[in-house]
């Protein structure tokens, strides 16, 4: 170990404390980082990575960032998922002896941000917690700029509790020893790695209606505790929920509805968040976001949204003055959070106050539509009147961003302030009248008073004038190139005075801000109760004035299975389809139709129709009226989605691999009350064994779950599967041909399609001439065998009438089930297949063993 200096060897054991955050260690104007955390740094923020003797043989790497604009880049490290500890100097270096002391102030990471210019207005900032008891997994989240606290508790799926950090879309994760591991493997979120801590400590602290919730809320508190080193008392006590209260999707399903962000891109727009989003506050559009991820189940609780968003559509004018009204509400969550941290300045507070100021208005606009929050709103407004007194008292409207700088007090507040005010201008009223009166007294017209950081008040006469001064009559203070300036004792003497005055004003003026401020924080609990409720009645406003936009209805829930949305539209596609129309379509299912068997080309709308259902559910369900002319729906408990090509690369997965896990959640864990959209299941693998699962899968669901079922699909043989399966339907999605083009009509129709288009969107797409026009003859051939067809020159495709008729028929999976002649005529060995594939129970494979079962019954019925 090299001997280091003492100040390299004071940063070390902070350091050592500090190993998984980036050190800003203190000196002077900058924070500098040394050895790997410099070499890192350096790469990571693009600075200059430099070095310096520390005292041992090489030279230690270093580099640094200016102190006054370090946010920028602790923001940086922050988006990055990295932690940074500031470590300051906390002693006068001018006293230390030797190495002046150090410590860390604070530690910031990407779940425990404060800082307003690292955050974002529209989104939580969730910090989570997972731990363990048994097999009973508990999950905590904590939004630090809010206060808010959860927990929830799920038995024996670590999956699950891991998927409700997910839904929270937490940025942190505190875990401890044991689950780093499985928590690390979801790259979205920063790892850290806390102290053990025993529950019962905490016991005390929490009083909970599960004490599953414990060993996370312990875990998630502890840490915060130990490192934020201040008053974390604008923690909520912690709203404990069970998942079965809200719609359960996963986080696939809630990507590939893009619920908050499109799949591709990430963006909002084009999600159904920034369809809803005409929320009029921060608040509020946290509150959306949250409602999305977390659709109601309970009827009661929807209705009373449901109730309130029509009285709002029937108001236009209540709705329009209390959006106008909520123009004028700050991010008063936020804002109790600064409160209680103590970083909260007179801007803060003056928009705190202006809030209260909005309340009336927001109460009557409630009042008048009997709704139930006005109740609420009434209650806090006279809580919060008297802090609404205190503040304006003390505040002036117009006040600057720093504490320090005065010009935050008003008059009349502090006797004291006020006398130290008035000493202030009494002295600048004298100075005001000096240059009157030196003009007359010397006859010098130009004479006059300025001031200047360096000199204080002088009295300046030009060059040009000096020669009617009086010898003596001021004291000479600096000479100018056209000018000189003078001084005299009484000036000074007066100068002291107002300058004395503004410093102490100043000073205390900040004395009695950290003292409103304090004498503030008694009123936090109220605004972040009133922050809740004022946030919901933004959320309804919005869905109204959406609703009203839009055209959407109410929806009414039904108990006895029935699904009717008549007319029902897509609303996202809806509002970004500009060059069409969009086309309605209806679904019509009930306890005994529970399964709809979707055909068509690709491309006429199979999967937004699908899409649509879920979204118009999940609409329902959050309370916001819906795009159809009409809704009778279900209340779901689950949402389940195959949609689309989800390769998840990262995890080294295929897409069909994924599939089939996508396939298996639904399989286990759907009941009669959930909804599943399964879209072209088995189109990953070859046609069929593709073919076998799909049909598989929806004789399961058929037999076993119950649920409703949207299955879209290119094998025109499963159409047939609703003759023997009787709660299955076919529809199709029409489309038509003009001239050979496909028109794509994007309506909904009964019964199977007549043919799949293929060859018609690859045309579409602009493949040669050529090739589709020999696809077309390959296509006449597959369907009547007996048909020759040309072989094209360079082509390498075997002869259509290569291929055995009697194979094509053998090999079918799907045989028309009335005609036995063709049944007796299949080998024995393929009708043992068949009864092999009805009897498999996919429930007790893994995809691989499910692959690999395929591959056997190919491989028989290749022999
Ligand atoms: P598929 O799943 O059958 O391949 P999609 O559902 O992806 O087709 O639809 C393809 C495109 O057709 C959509 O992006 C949309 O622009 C348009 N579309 C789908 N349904 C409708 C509709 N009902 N009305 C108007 N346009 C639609």
């Amino acid at each position: 170990m090299p001997t280091y200096t003492p100040m390299i060897q004071q940063y070390l054991s902070i350091k050592e404390e500090y190993k998984d955050a980036f050190l800003f260690f203190r000196l002077g104007d900058f924070y500098e980082m040394f050895f790997d955390d410099a070499v890192r740094a350096a790469q990571l923020l693009e600075i200059t990575l430099t070095s310096r003797d520390g005292g041992g043989d090489d030279r230690i790497p270093m580099c640094g960032v200016p102190h006054h604009s370090a946010k920028q880049y602790i923001k940086r490290f922050i988006e990055l998922g990295f932690k940074v500890a500031i470590c300051e100097q906390v002693e006068d270096p001018k006293e230390a002896k030797g190495v002046v002391k150090r410590e860390v102030t604070h530690l910031i990471s990407p779940g425990m941000v404060m800082d307003e210019q690292m955050l974002t207005n529209n989104d939580h900032n969730f910090l989570g917690a997972i731990a363990s008891e048994g097999n009973t997994y508990s999950v905590a989240l904590c939004d630090l700029t809010t206060g808010t606290l959860q927990a929830t508790y799920v038995q024996t799926s670590l999956q699950k509790a891991l998927e409700e950090l997910q839904r929270a879309d937490v940025r942190e994760v505190v875990v401890s020893n044991q689950w780093q591991h499985e928590v690390s493997k979801i790259n979205q979120w920063a790892v850290t790695l806390a102290d053990e801590v025993d529950p019962k400590e905490y016991a005390q602290r929490f009083t909970l209606e599960h004490e599953e919730n414990l060993p996370a809320l312990a875990l998630l508190v502890n840490y915060l505790e130990k490192t934020q080193r201040r008053t974390i008392d604008h923690l909520q006590a912690p709203y404990e929920f069970e998942l079965e209260e809200f719609v359960q999707i996963d986080t696939n399903g809630r990507r590939t509805l893009e619920l908050t962000e499109t799949m591709r891109e990430k963006t909002k727009k084009g999600s159904l968040l920034w369809l809803l989003d005409e929320t009029k506050t921060a608040m509020g559009a946290r509150k959306l976001k949250t409602w999305l991820e977390k659709p109601l189940r309970t009827k009661h609780r929807i209705d009373d949204r449901l109730q309130a968003v029509e009285k709002l559509l029937e108001h236009f004018t209540v709705r329009h003055d209390l959006r106008e009204s909520f123009a004028n509400v700050y991010d008063i969550e936020r804002l109790a959070g600064r409160m209680s941290y103590g970083n909260a300045n007179a801007r803060d507070l003056v928009q705190i106050k202006k809030t209260i100021t909005a309340l009336p208005a927001i109460y009557e606009g409630a009042k008048q539509l009997n709704l139930p929050v006005a109740k609420d709103i009434h209650r806090h407004m006279q809580t919060l009147q008297k802090l609404h007194m205190q503040l304006s008292e003390a505040l002036l409207e117009d006040v600057p961003m720093s504490i320090t700088e005065g010009g935050m007090i008003a008059e009349g507040y502090s006797e004291e302030l006020d006398r130290y005010r008035d000493a202030g201008k009494n002295g600048k009223a004298w100075i005001a009248e000096l240059e009157q009166k030196e003009r007359e007294a010397t006859n010098i017209r130009s004479l006059k008073v300025g001031y200047n950081r360096v000199f204080g008040y002088y009295i300046e006469v030009s060059k040009a004038n000096l020669k009617y001064l009086p010898e003596g009559r001021y004291e000479r203070k600096q000479t100018l190139t056209n000018a000189e300036r003078f001084i005299t004792n009484e000036l000074k003497e007066k100068e002291a005075l107002i300058l004395q005055a503004e410093e102490k004003s100043i000073d205390l003026e900040h004395e009695l801000f950290i003292e409103l401020r304090k004498s503030t924080q008694a009123y936090i609990p109220d605004l972040q109760q009133l922050a809740s409720f004022i946030s919901e009645l933004d959320v309804l406003t919005g869905f109204a004035e959406v609703s009203e936009a839009a055209g959407f209805v109410r929806p009414v829930f039904t108990n006895d299975g029935e699904l009717n949305i008549v007319e029902g539209r897509h609303p996202v596609v809806e509002k970004m389809t500009v060059h069409q129309q969009y086309v309605p379509n209806t679904i019509q299912l009930d306890k005994s139709t529970r399964m709809l068997l979707i055909t068509g080309p690709n491309m006429s709308g199979k999967s937004t129709y699908m899409r649509q259902v879920a979204l118009i559910s999940i609409m329902a369900q959050i309370g916001c009226f819906v795009p159809a002319t009409e809704a009778r729906l279900p209340l779901f408990d689950q949402i389940f989605t195959r949609i689309g090509a989800a390769d998840d690369l990262a995890s080294g997965q295929s897409t069909f691999m994924v599939e089939m896990m996508e396939a298996n959640d639904a399989i286990q864990q759907a009941t009669e009350e959930s909804l599943i959209l399964l879209d072209e299941i088995g189109r990953g693998t070859s046609t069929y064994d593709g073919m076998a699962l799909a049909q598989a899968i929806i004789e399961y669901i058929h037999e076993h779950i119950g649920a409703v079922t949207l299955f879209s699909t290119h094998y025109h043989e499963l159409t047939r599967l609703s003759e023997q399966l009787s709660a299955l339907e076919n529809v199709h999605v029409q489309a038509t041909e003009d001239q050979e083009e496909i028109v794509f009509l994007h309506k909904v129709m009964p019964g199977p399609s007549d043919k799949s288009y293929g060859i018609h969107v690859a045309r579409l797409a602009g493949l040669p001439e050529e090739l589709t026009r020999h696809a077309t003859e390959l296509l006449e051939a597959l369907e009547e065998p007996h048909k020759e067809v040309a072989v094209s020159e360079h082509s390498t495709v075997v002869p259509v009438e290569k291929v055995k008729e009697s194979e094509v028929e053998q090999l079918s999976l799907f045989p028309e089930p009335k005609v036995d002649q063709e049944k007796d005529n299949m080998k024995k060995s393929e009708k043992a297949i068949l009864s092999d594939i009805k009897a498999v129970d996919l429930m007790d494979m893994t995809p691989l063993e499910a692959m690999n079962w395929l591959y056997n019954i190919k491989k028989r019925l290749k022999s």
